[in-house]
């Protein structure tokens, strides 16, 4: 099955998606990974990356949609895979698209994401980089729900409670 987890940062996205692909033993891919991993490197690229995920900032969409695309070439995704992360608007959809199944959309209060977030700490996550992606995320992904709404792919699951509770929720539509 192919799925995309959907939702702002602080949702726990991530989180579910890990403990999915690991129920379901599919690859979970997350594009903010590769990025992570790829700005730990030298050269001109790794810099540039670097320097766009410090300030909360999007990696443009080619380079995004050509990473992703290669990703799905590793053997690993035959049997399906978890999305976290891409596509983040609806040009990277139309420059790539992975083919959903499904998309889950963790819906989580405002309030509730500052609150979360304000209490993880990851390299990246500088107060001005968190509103610069909580932004970016109700500009641009956001209106990936109605895309997806209207594609009838999409559910949406509660995001507050217990990280087990919502991972059963999930599991009923899969
Ligand atoms: P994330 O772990 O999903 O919060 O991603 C961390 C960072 O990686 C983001 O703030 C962006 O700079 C970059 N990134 C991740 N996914 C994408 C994407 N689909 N398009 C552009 N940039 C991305």
């Amino acid at each position: 099955m192919k799925i995309l987890m959907i939702g702002p940062q602080g949702s726990g996205k991530s989180t579910q998606a890990k403990l999915l692909a690991q129920f379901l033993q599919v690859p979970k891919i997350s594009t903010g990974d590769i990025f992570r991993k790829l700005s730990k490197e030298n050269g001109e690229e790794a810099r540039s990356v670097k320097d766009i995920l410090g300030q909360g900032k999007l990696v443009d969409d080619e380079t995004t949609a050509e990473i992703v695309k290669k990703r799905l070439q590793q053997s690993d995704t035959q049997n399906g895979f978890i999305f976290d992360g891409y596509p983040r608007n609806i040009n990277q959809v139309k420059l790539f698209d992975p083919g959903f199944d499904k998309v889950i959309y963790l819906k989580t209060p405002k309030e509730e994401l500052i609150r979360r977030l304000v209490s993880r700490s990851r390299a990246d996550d500088t107060f001005e980089a968190i509103n610069t992606r909580l932004d970016l995320y109700f500009t641009q992904t956001e209106p990936l729900l109605d895309y997806y709404r209207q594609k009838s792919s999409l559910v949406e699951v509660d995001g507050m409670g217990d990280i087990n509770q919502i991972q059963d929720e999930i599991k009923k539509f899969i």
